[in-house]
């Protein structure tokens, strides 16, 4: 791949620090951002449902522009416009998402569980000499600025949020030059686990950072604490805020550290393979360590997917399906059984696997074998065969300069096929059943 430069669209997000005037004016423009979106969501709905009418954005537009007149809705007219018509695409966007059967219905936003935050595009603020100003303002915002802007740049959206620890901050959406780094010979496979955050091909294990126990406890603590306050009193909500920093402290720092860990792994590699692992989240576990693991592992296959991309690396990700923990990566032999508590076990063929690493060892197999087939899909299950829906292509398969089969082709044993290359029929490792793959 040559090594141009790329335009990317890039979010720079700094905390900023309004005045008192600043904080009420956003606060109200939140509310009616709110507002505006619920109204929206409840006339869609009904439409719906009672007349079969779909109602698109432009009707919305209008029907705001008519609440706007009426006595009760006249406090829409004190903010921006412009966050409130971004509501209504914003609403028309969960929408798409609905229809396309990529997410659920669009839901109510509630004041206490919903991100309070307005967005504002280019008619709405000025950037001055790296001042900003959005509208219905005098004067700019107290912007810490963590890190620079690219040079010349001028944000073409602002979004500006409140977090539920009380915390401001303004994101910026600007043109950014990326450079690709120099191919790589190197490939990995990265394995998600519980005890160790990743594990990869290498045999190296990314340890879970060692706050995050303390965090967990304070956590803990915290909640407790607010648990035990009355309903409604000025104690409870004074503790509801110290376990919302709390959140809020952990995930800065989980975030930290997977920024380092993604960008780590994609410069040491050209293709990274991971696994899909919607399937284990289906396997129902409420602990609080097991939710902090999931959302981190979500987090980390944005950054890799993101960062993939700008980098000009390969990113691979597996069928879900996929028995990792089970193949042995020498012989491509299939244990039977392969309880959690199983750290390390002895294949038939004499080989001593730690289990981490081995099912490391098989994602990256899986996703080698994708690329050298040259098929531009992820490997899939055959859903006429098992009566289960084929695996949804989330995004686009970072394969880039890989030639694609034809559409039709059928790539989906291609894995399986290296996996158990002697006596097993491509093919037999996709029908398991989903219960006992997950480690
Ligand atoms: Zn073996």
């Amino acid at each position: 791949m040559p090594s141009v430069t790329r335009c990317v669209q890039r979010a720079f997000k700094c905390r900023f620090y309004p005045t008192p005037e600043q904080a009420d004016l956003l606060n109200r423009t939140f509310g009616c951002v709110r507002k505006v979106y619920n109204l929206a969501l409840e006339a869609r709905t009904t439409a719906w449902f009672q007349r079969r009418e779909r109602i698109n954005y432009n009707a919305t537009s209008a029907m705001l522009t008519g609440w706007k007149k009426t006595e009760d809705l006249a406090y829409l007219n004190e903010v921006s416009c412009v966050p409130l018509q971004q509501a209504l695409r914003h609403l028309q966007g969960a929408f798409t998402v609905f229809f396309d059967k990529r997410a659920g219905y669009p839901r109510f936003k509630s004041k206490h569980k919903s991100r309070a935050s307005a967005e504002f595009t280019a008619s709405a603020f000025r950037f001055r000499d790296g001042r900003l100003t959005l509208a219905k303002m005098t004067d700019p915002l107290h912007i810490i600025w963590s890190r620079p802007l690219p040079v010349g740049q001028v944000p073409s959206t602002v979004t500006v949020s409140r977090d539920a620890a009380g915390r401001w901050w303004v994101s910026l959406l600007c043109q950014d030059t990326i450079t690709p780094l120099p191919v790589s010979g190197n490939a990995v496979g990265v394995d998600a686990g519980l005890n160790h955050l990743v594990t990869l091909s290498t045999g190296e294990k990314v340890t879970n950072p060692r706050h995050e126990r303390a965090d967990r406890d304070r956590l803990a603590r915290a909640q407790r604490n607010l648990a035990r306050k009355q309903k409604g009193s000025a104690n409870r909500a004074k503790a509801r805020v110290q376990v919302a920093r709390i959140h809020a402290r952990i995930a800065d720092r989980r975030r930290d550290y997977l920024h380092k860990l993604s960008t780590r792994l994609v410069r040491e590699n050209q293709t990274l393979v991971i696994e899909d692992l919607t399937v284990r989240n289906m396997v129902k576990n409420h602990t609080l360590a097991r939710a902090i693991s999931d959302a981190g592992w979500r987090e980390l296959r944005t950054m890799l997917e993101y960062k993939a991309g700008w980098y000009g690396r390969d990113l691979v990700v597996v069928d879900r399906w996929f028995p990792s923990s089970k193949t042995c990566s020498a012989c491509g032999a299939l244990a039977e059984k392969m309880p959690l508590n199983v750290r390390k076990w002895r294949c038939r063929c004499g080989v001593v696997h730690d289990r981490d690493v081995n099912a490391a060892r098989n994602i990256l197999a899986a996703g080698l074998a994708v690329t050298a087939c040259g098929a531009g899909v992820r490997p899939q299950r055959d859903s006429s065969r098992t009566g289960r829906s084929a695996v949804k292509q989330e995004h686009p398969r970072a394969t880039k300069g890989i030639p694609a089969l034809p559409d039709g082709e059928d790539v989906k044993e291609a894995p399986f096929a290296v996996a158990e290359s002697d006596s097993v029929a491509p093919g037999r490792g996709a029908r398991r059943r989903p219960g006992v793959l997950s480690s």
